[in-house]
């Protein structure tokens, strides 16, 4: 297996934890862009935002669904970003769908 997601999963390779259930994983990323910055994962390997379809995407609904809870937990009272880059114009580095949460401070209005 050479996704580098789908090893954290498996605990292949070790990553701070902030949620864990039997569909999704979210912990923190190794390089932070902000005071809090997690990554949430599918288990499932969905290569990106493109590979989701009606088959696969209630557990991206159970990553929203989750969202507000691994926020809150992480102390993001004062609101948060939500992105997830798809692709090379976006930056997309590692081929595994995931959703940022940045926040612990206030974020530029610049998105792109
Ligand atoms: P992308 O650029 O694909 O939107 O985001 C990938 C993110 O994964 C980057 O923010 C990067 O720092 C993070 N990342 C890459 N490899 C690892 C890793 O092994 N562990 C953790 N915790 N984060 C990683
Ligand atoms: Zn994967």
């Amino acid at each position: 297996m050479s996704c580098i997601f789908c090893m954290i999963v498996d605990g292949a390779i070790p990553s701070k934890k902030a949620y864990e259930d039997d569909e999704i994983l979210a912990f923190h990323d190794i390089n932070p862009q902000a005071p809090v910055h997690i990554l949430v994962i599918p288990k499932v390997h969905i290569p990106s935002v493109d590979g989701v379809t009606a088959e696969n995407s209630a557990v991206v609904a159970r990553i929203f669904e989750k969202i507000p809870q691994i926020a809150a937990a992480a102390g993001l009272a004062n609101g948060y970003r939500v992105i997830s880059n798809c692709g090379p114009d976006a930056c997309q580095t590692v081929p595994h769908l995931h959703f940022h949460i940045l926040g612990g401070r206030a974020l530029t209005e610049q998105m792109a």
